[in-house]
């Protein structure tokens, strides 16, 4: 068994796009080190929105942190890349007490979406011709820590067409077009929470 890449060649791989014959050998047969290559590859995703992005002040200290975080600790790198992606559990339109309530229905429905560490709840209302989108992202075990968190909504593109700051966890996404799109969460800490293929109808 050969040794496992080191995380400064790790970032070479992946940061420089550099290529080695021996490492790609290795990393053909170690999941473990695909795994590190892959989180790294999603913490340069959210780096590459956070440049890409007109943060607020507060929000680039955040990103700042993440920054600070990703050049301090070196390894793992899943100990500051967690990326959580949210599972819909519940959604009103599927509840059949609630399809009898046709007006409530049609102005409005509610979804929530669970992650390992944290809840989503979302209510979308029909403003005319667009939507607005209403969340509660809610922390899962932790005694009275504020919900604070970088909240992005990113087309079918992965363009970032909203971007609002929580430091309580409540968020209001205003004027948003029907269609599919990615919510991306980012906590203080750097972690991210992902709600995939969010349907605002
Ligand atoms: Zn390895």
């Amino acid at each position: 068994m050969t040794a496992h890449i080191p995380s400064e060649r790790l970032y070479a791989l992946v940061l420089d796009h550099e290529t080695d014959a021996a490492e790609a050998a290795h990393l053909s047969i170690c999941a473990s080190c695909r795994q590190q290559v892959e989180e790294l590859k999603q913490l340069l995703f959210d780096l590459e929105i956070a440049r890409l992005s007109q943060p607020t002040p507060a929000a680039i200290d955040r990103y700042q942190a993440m920054f600070n975080s990703v050049q301090t600790q070196p390894s793992p790198l899943q100990r500051f890349v967690q990326q959580l992606r949210a599972r819909l559990t519940w959604d009103s339109r599927t509840q059949p007490a609630l399809q009898g309530v046709r007006n409530a229905a049609a102005h409005a429905y509610r979804q929530l979406y669970v992650a390992t560490d944290a809840e989503i709840e979302l209510m979308v209302e029909r403003m005319g011709e667009l939507r607005r989108v209403e969340g509660d992202l809610i922390d899962i075990g932790q005694d009275d820590a504020p919900a604070a968190a970088l909240v992005e909504l990113l087309d079918a593109n992965g363009d970032i067409v909203h971007m609002v700051d929580t430091d309580d966890g409540l968020f209001h996404l205003e004027n948003v077009a029907p269609g599919t799109y990615t919510i991306v969460i980012t906590r203080p800490n750097g972690a991210t929470i992902e709600v995939p293929a969010l349907e605002v109808a």
